[in-house]
């Protein structure tokens, strides 16, 4: 009910900061999110947004959606600075992603293109996996402000998007990763932090890129 998430909210908002983020196990990762319809005022819907932002960058992370703060609505906060060396940068075509909000996204594929790489969550901490995905895809939804929004991204940018879309969905990085690339950052840190992963893959005997 709309006055209950609202209420939700302001409890959250109430309390410390940045954010608790939910791990995997919670339900609220697995149950797809409700359209965002206003359940929000306004105010209440900036001021979360502003929150959700802070818990990203204090993380640190790239993308941040509304179920890993336990609030069941289709939204996702976005920002990369992209300060990661520039061969990785260059393999991963890895850009700057100025910060966005993006309200009942959804996105498709375009092309065949895939790009297979190490990836993580916020919320299943301490482990990263590689995870193929559409090189550039399609992003459909409305901004915070609730004009429309039609474009297409490449690269990490798009790896994002679909990362923090799926969570929306009740889906999780490791329901699309290799899962023989399972390394805990640590050991991906020492061993498999090379631009792409064929070292990776030959180390732990999977195909990088499927
Ligand atoms: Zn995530």
């Amino acid at each position: 009910m709309a006055g209950d998430i609202a209420h939700r909210v302001e409890q959250l908002l109430a309390g410390p900061h940045p954010l608790p983020i939910v791990t995997a196990g919670d339900p609220v990762l697995r149950t797809p999110a409700p359209r965002y319809d206003g359940q929000l005022d306004d105010v209440l819907l900036a001021d979360l947004i502003v929150a959700m932002r802070e818990t990203m960058h204090a993380a640190p992370g790239v993308g941040l959606a509304a179920p890993q703060i336990g609030v069941p609505l289709a939204l996702a906060v976005l920002e990369d600075a992209a300060a990661v060396p520039p061969a990785v940068a260059d393999a991963r075509d890895r850009r700057p992603l100025p910060f966005r909000a993006i309200v009942n996204p959804s996105y498709d594929a375009i092309g065949t293109d895939r790009a297979a790489f190490y990836e993580g969550c916020l919320s299943v901490p301490g482990y990263q996996a590689v995870t193929v995905r559409a090189h550039r895809v399609r992003l459909r939804c409305v901004d915070e402000h609730g004009a429309a929004v039609d474009e297409e991204l490449s690269g990490w940018p798009a790896r994002i998007v679909a990362h923090e879309t799926d969570h929306l969905a009740g889906v999780l990085y490791l329901d699309r990763a290799e899962l023989r690339s399972l390394a805990s950052t640590g050991e991906y840190l020492s061993r498999w932090s090379q631009p792409d992963p064929d070292a990776a893959g030959l180390g732990l005997g999977f195909a990088p890129g499927g």
